[in-house]
């Protein structure tokens, strides 16, 4: 069986804002298959945040159809969505999200525990993980003692650690300087694709997008 990741049909999400309707979303359709990785290009307020948000089940508010695994989003009650968020899929946010009064390695051990781990199996994969990026001598450091690139690496291993079906990235290395997003950029979609784990990747850089293994343009709340 060869079912999508994700398939959106007819997206549309709008906001009120002072008595004026923005039609951010006007119709989405998009599918990303099974282990593909997928870069959503559009220039800043061109609705990238709001698609993801979406499709990460973060927010109603849209109309249309997201299926995530076969299962359509808007016909899960509400444990259901938190449950496809946990178990599904991983999120890299921008600025990175960090527990700040936790370790490097408990921010990748929690959500592991969350989803039912052992304590040991987590701490184990998390320390796999962490030295894969470079962090081996980091695992007790809190983010505050972290560099950028360093605390963005963190949240990478967190969105991976449940070895999600898809990853949602929102311009995951857009706070670093060009060198670093380069480097952690590589070192995210080598993991994403190591593990086989499907993700769509927001971002204003065309550079990195043409890293991905295709490529879709956000353009006045379609997809060209
Ligand atoms: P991008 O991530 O591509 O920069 P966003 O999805 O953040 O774009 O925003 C797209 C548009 O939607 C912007 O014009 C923004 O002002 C508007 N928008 C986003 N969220 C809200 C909100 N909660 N209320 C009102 N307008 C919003
Ligand atoms: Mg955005």
């Amino acid at each position: 069986m060869t079912e999508a990741v994700l398939q959106t049909t007819g997206l549309r999400r709008s906001f009120e804002q002072g008595g004026v309707t923005i039609e951010v979303l006007r119709g989405i359709d998009l599918t990303v298959g099974r282990g593909e990785i997928v870069a959503l290009l559009g220039p800043s307020g061109s609705g990238k945040s709001t698609l993801l948000q979406a499709v990460g089940l973060l927010e109603g508010g849209f109309e249309g159809s997201i299926r995530i695994l076969g299962t359509e989003a808007a016909q899960l009650p509400a444990g259901g969505r938190t449950e496809m968020r946990r178990d599904r899929l991983g999120f890299v946010y921008q600025f990175h999200h960090l527990l700040p009064d936790f370790s490097a390695l408990e921010n990748v051990v929690l959500p592991q525990m969350i989803h039912g781990a052992t304590r040991a199996a987590a701490d184990a994969r998390a320390e796999a993980l962490l030295t894969t990026l470079g962090l081996g001598r980091r695992l007790t450091h809190r983010p505050s003692q972290l560099s950028g690139g360093e605390q963005q690496r963190v949240a990478v291993a967190r969105a991976l650690a449940n070895r999600p079906a898809l990853v949602l990235a929102d311009e995951p290395t857009g706070n670093l300087d060009e060198t670093t997003a380069d480097i952690v950029f590589a070192e995210f979609l080598r993991l994403v694709r190591d593990q086989g784990s499907a993700a769509l990747v927001a971002t204003h850089n065309e550079r990195l997008a043409a890293k991905m293994d295709r490529v879709v343009r956000l353009h006045e709340g379609v997809l060209e």
